[in-house]
């Protein structure tokens, strides 16, 4: 299929979508990237062709074969994932109650990657996970480690709100139905990223990943297995928030400087004595 024609038959379908009901039909920054690269690529092939107007305002001036073509790189095959994320409507419940998608930000060949449980209410709004009150403590402790939030990456097990019908606020944990329905979307994400550490925040991302079910005062500060990449457990930054005890912060702390030393990151005297 030709460039124009791929386009047009993208648009049609996100048109056609949106015409019958669907929620929020959508296509990810990285898939438009794509879109929009190939096009700007076109006008120096050799299928350049002059310009056409295709429906409504949309004029094409190239010719681009696609379809052949398949991604190799983590972002490309990330953003594949993406796509059927996007589409996803296998917990019919959060489909519907879903504002967007939540699937995962960060570098696509990051070293280091921090899985938690679900998007809460301003992750569903924003359609980037942690960017809540617990996100900006995840943040600063990730400043704190030496990294930008753009170095490591950061998903969850589910990539929905979890609904609270009647409820207009709060979140509930993921159900194990829903963890076992989305989780082989992590799992793919993780195959293509490749971390050399994951750290698990909170019992359910730890759930979610390893089927294990303990209190986290067992779990946390303990390396297990993930698929044979080392799994750091630790606390998930909102129950920091909600215990503001320095020694549960200190805790959290000396899980990631063992993150550091799994990296073979140097640690400052600084980094040290630090405290969340
Ligand atoms: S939670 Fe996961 S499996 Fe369920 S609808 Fe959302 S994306 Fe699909």
């Amino acid at each position: 299929m030709q460039f124009p024609q791929a386009l047009e038959t993208v648009l049609e379908t996100l048109e056609r979508m949106r015409e019958e009901g669907a929620h929020r039909p959508c296509a990810s920054r990285e898939m438009l990237a794509q879109l929009e690269k190939a096009g700007a690529v076109a006008p120096n092939s050799p299928q350049t062709r002059p310009s056409r107007t295709g429906t409504g305002n949309r004029s094409y001036q190239a010719t681009v074969d696609i379809a052949p073509t398949r991604d190799t790189n983590s972002s490309g095959k990330l953003a594949a994932i993406n796509e059927r994320v996007c589409a996803c409507v296998k917990c019919p419940n959060l489909a519907n109650s879903r504002t967007q998608t939540v699937f995962g930000v960060g570098n696509p060949d990051a070293d280091l990657m921090f899985v938690g449980e679900a998007p809460g209410a301003d992750e569903d709004a924003q359609g980037e996970p942690f960017v809540g009150r617990a996100g900006q403590l995840l943040t600063k402790i990730i400043k704190a480690m030496g990294f930008t939030r753009e170095e490591v990456y950061i998903a969850n097990v589910l990539k929905c709100r979890p609904d609270t019908p009647g409820i207009s606020y709060g979140n509930r944990p993921p159900t194990p139905t829903e963890m076992q329905t989305c989780r082989p979307y992590l799992m793919e994400q993780i195959d293509i990223i490749q971390p050399k550490v994951i750290v698990a925040l909170g019992a359910v991302a730890v759930e979610g990943l390893l089927g294990a079910r303990a209190p986290m005062h067992q779990l946390r500060g303990r390396w297990n297995s993930f698929n044979g990449t080392p799994l750091m457990v630790t606390y998930h930054p909102a129950y920091l928030l909600r215990n503001q005890s320095p020694s549960e912060k200190r805790k959290v702390w000396e899980d990631m400087m063992q993150v550091l030393e799994r990296l073979e990151k140097p640690i400052s005297e600084k980094q040290r004595s630090y405290f969340l």
